[in-house]
């Protein structure tokens, strides 16, 4: 069970996720989901601090693209005006969505990660699709979907046994 629902790395912002780290980590593709890990459920886009983030991942030559269980409709915009690739009806945590955007980047699983805030959505499609899997704290969980919020107990009980197991958020298996 801890193979497909723990992270292979928890952070809390993705801000903390530097061209350097990521270089450690010998990856140049992400696939980053977009409520509650680049914005606020609510908001049309991230803010700033996040897009600087982002243009400053692909001025470096790492391979963005959004991987997100949302409609086309919201989720194309946002794509569109960040200058991103996106997969959308993603479905996680199955991983089919995960294998899309591999393909959009031309990215073996092995040289990409999977950026999220839910282990039943993102973290299993990563943890499926044998992509490293990288786990933020949601930007205001409040504002989410009903359908999210009622999984977030059981992801607590997940989290706690993982924070026990991994103190620095650090687990890096490779199966
Ligand atoms: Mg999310």
């Amino acid at each position: 069970m801890r193979k497909y629902l723990f992270p292979n790395l928890a952070v809390s912002s993705v801000l903390e996720l530097t061209e350097d780290r990521l270089h450690a980590l010998h990856v140049n593709a992400l696939l980053l989901d977009v409520d509650c890990t680049l914005k606020e459920y609510e908001k049309q886009e991230p803010d700033w601090e996040i897009i600087q983030w982002l243009d400053s991942l692909k001025n470096a030559g790492f391979k963005l693209c959004l991987l997100s269980n949302g409609v086309g409709k919201r989720i194309k915009p946002l794509a569109n005006s960040l200058g991103l690739p996106c997969v959308f009806k993603a479905c996680k945590p199955m991983p089919g969505g995960v294998r899309r955007g591999l393909t959009i980047l031309g990215a073996p699983p092995e040289k990409a990660v999977v950026v999220g805030d839910q282990i039943f959505a993102d973290i299993l499609a990563g943890n499926l699709a044998k992509v490293f899997t990288i786990l933020v704290a949601p930007i205001k969980p409040e504002q989410e979907h009903w359908f999210t919020r009622i999984k977030r107990p059981w992801e607590k009980i997940v989290l706690k046994s993982f924070w026990k197991k991994f103190p620095n958020g650090v687990w890096k298996h490779t199966d």
